[in-house]
């Protein structure tokens, strides 16, 4: 089935005590034994599992054609439970521009853990296998990355990874499963952070593990979900699946609105650079052609001048608001070095923008008057 008709129907099926099309809120904690002790509907308590929890569940691992999924209440406690799946003393190679709140995980909660890890560039796979080591365990994936979109092979790292029995995790709330499929291409989990274009309206936080197979760390990862705790309620779950039902045509919008506008910025003279893996003068567009149906909603901008000019444009900007996240109707930009704190490696003049759902022409309209003075 494609994944418009997934998305409408996997895991939802009709209420069966009341005929409900959509699925009902199911806010109770706790679930009755039948007399024999059981539990005949499998419910127990909501920390274990909830109806709604389950729907969504059951949802997202049809979209990224897995096997089964865990849901949690950020995308950062999703992330958490991968790391913590694994022991100390073992090693995890992951990317040298990952997303800030993971690379924070592995450097100031997971060491203490003793999880060891290296960053490298994950474009460039002399350096994936040259960072493995004996205790390897896991290399993460995020493609493309923040804030400069670089492009990850992934079925070649999951290849590397699989070479010395390692897992590949990938990262895939930007390009999410509508435009790429990491499961298909021989990773062994995705992670999303459901926040993004899954919930895609900016009023939900969550986050996802979806396993291709049923494997011990696939296991691990449902344990740390019942008894860390770290759930999401069953009301984010229901906003999660609603945002969940329009996600392909709203990713094909924000992906036609972002190659229009990172057109129009690439040949803007107060830019110096834009990053979009759409363009065909981005390093990493033959591996995005391959891998990738679309090259998603999100770009990066330098803007000549220094960090002083880019905030100056996005303080002009009318219609873009100045704030952090992404994958939401709304267009948003952001300063990326100043949120990432001292040990950012983005340059300060750039700006990260989620190309959002309003027409593009008022968008590069806005963008136009922004750079005009
Ligand atoms: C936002 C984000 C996360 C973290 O998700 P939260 O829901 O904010 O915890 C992880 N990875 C990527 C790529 C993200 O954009």
């Amino acid at each position: 089935m494609n994944i418009e008709t997934l998305a409408i129907h996997a895991g939802q099926d009709i209420d069966p005590a009341t005929g409900s099309v959509i699925p009902p809120i199911y806010l109770s904690t706790t679930f009755e034994r039948a007399a024999d002790g059981t539990f005949p509907q499998s419910y127990m308590y909501t920390r274990n599992a909830n109806p709604n929890r389950t729907i969504l569940e059951r949802c997202l691992s049809a979209l990224e054609d897995g096997v089964e999924c865990a849901a949690f209440g950020s995308g950062l406690a999703a992330t958490m439970s991968i790391f913590q799946a694994l022991r100390p003393g073992d090693h995890v190679v992951a990317p040298d521009d990952a997303y800030h709140g993971v690379s924070r995980l592995l450097r100031e909660i997971m060491a203490r853990w003793g999880l060891t890890y290296t960053a490298v560039d994950m474009t460039d796979l002399g350096a994936v296998r040259a960072a493995l080591q004996p205790q390897t365990r896991l290399i993460w994936i995020e493609t493309p990355s923040n804030p400069r979109l670089k492009v990850a092979d992934i079925e070649a790292i999951a290849g590397i990874a699989h070479d010395v029995g390692a897992l590949c995790v990938v990262d895939n709330t930007w390009a999410t499963p509508v435009q790429q499929r990491p499961l298909e291409l021989g990773a062994d989990l995705v992670l999303h952070a459901t926040t993004k274009y899954l919930g895609g309206h900016s009023d939900v936080l969550g986050g996802a593990v979806v396993t291709r197979e049923l494997s011990p760390i696939f296991e691990q990862v449902r344990f740390l979900q019942a008894n860390g705790g770290a759930v999401p309620s069953p009301f984010d779950c229901w906003l999660l699946l609603r945002g969940i039902q329009t996600l392909a045509y709203r990713v094909r919008a924000h992906a036609e609105n972002a190659m229009r506008v990172a057109r129009f910025l690439a040949s803007h003279p107060r830019i110096e650079r834009v990053h979009y893996p759409g363009l065909e003068t981005h390093p990493g567009h033959a591996v995005a052609t391959r891998q990738m149906r679309g090259f998603g909603g999100m770009l990066s901008i330098e803007v000549h001048g220094g960090e002083g000019a880019a905030m100056a444009v996005a303080g002009r900007l009318q219609i873009f608001t100045r704030a952090t996240s992404l994958g939401g109707i709304e267009s948003l930009i952001e300063h990326r070095a100043s949120i990432e704190g001292p040990e950012s490696k983005t340059p300060p003049s750039l700006l990260r923008v989620s190309v959002g759902l309003e027409h593009p022409d008022d968008l590069i309209a806005d963008l136009e008057q922004a750079l005009a003075e």
